[in-house]
């Protein structure tokens, strides 16, 4: 028997039993109402490693054996304290390296020069802004403020009667109440508070509250005055640049990981 899954039985035991209806898809934590890490199918990913990267390796990396889910070096690589940080050097490609070159042992990232030109290290992108010592498994809030946490087991309660079914809908909940306890500032608590029963049903599933805005999802903005949080013209311009060198990068690192050619020269 192959080692290889050890540490990621879910994958093979979702695939083998079907998807357990007992375990909800996504656990989202959060840290001053920004996603410190979340949960996806039994791996812990840093709150600032795209979902949509999360989900498309879990579906679609099986064909090539990438991602934590299917590649056991990715987690022993990339990983901080039981989160992931960044690929294995092997998958990095399969992410478009917007995750980086990958790791190619624990802690240590590649050196990958493609085109002249150095692949960014995980510092310089998603975990730009995270204090690496605070990275970890997830701690659930604590209030001090006895009539906060009260309000919250409260509106705990209603949101309960009025959305809680399916286990994907109970951890919404649960999700939804992390995030609002989240706050540092007792005054954004409270606001929450106030709000959170005008979230409709249809929003409540599998979201992740930092990323959401908020006045826009509990109806007190309306969609066009939404739009005043869309990116400016040289905003977009400076993404699609970026863009488009990630394309270029990806095209020359896919070449090189096919032919298995030296990227480095
Ligand atoms: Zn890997």
């Amino acid at each position: 028997m192959s080692h290889l899954y050890d540490e990621v039985p879910f994958y093979i035991n979702e695939q083998l039993n079907g998807v357990d209806e007992s375990i909800p898809e996504f656990k989202f934590y959060y840290k001053d109402g920004q996603l410190s890490c979340y949960l996806f199918k039994g791996i812990f990913y840093t709150g600032t490693w795209p979902e949509y990267w999360a989900k498309f390796q879990y579906n679609s990396g099986v064909l090539f054996g990438t991602g934590p889910a299917h590649c056991r070096r990715c987690i022993i690589n990339g990983s901080k304290r039981g989160v992931m940080v960044g690929p294995c050097v092997k998958c990095a490609p399969q992410y478009d390296y917007e995750l980086g070159s990958g790791f190619e042992r624990f802690g240590k990232e590649a050196t990958l020069i493609i085109d002249g030109k150095l692949v960014p290290s995980v510092n310089d992108l998603h975990m730009k802004y995270i204090d690496l010592s605070t990275i970890g498994r997830p701690i659930e809030p604590v209030l001090l403020d006895e009539s906060l946490e009260l309000a919250c087991n409260e509106l705990r309660d209603k949101l309960f009667k009025i959305h809680g079914s399916t286990v994907d809908e109970q951890e919404a909940i649960e999700g939804l109440m992390r995030f609002i306890k989240s706050f540092n500032n007792p005054q954004e608590i409270r606001e929450k508070i106030d709000s959170a029963l005008l979230i409709p049903d249809s929003k409540m599933y599998n979201q992740n509250w930092a990323g959401t805005d908020w006045d826009w999802y509990t109806g007190q903005l309306n969609k066009d005055e939404s739009y005043a949080y869309l990116f400016t013209k040289e905003e977009c311009e400076s993404i699609r640049i970026s863009q488009e060198r990630v394309r270029e990068l990806v095209e020359f690192g896919r070449r090189a990981f096919i032919y298995g050619g030296n990227i480095e020269e």
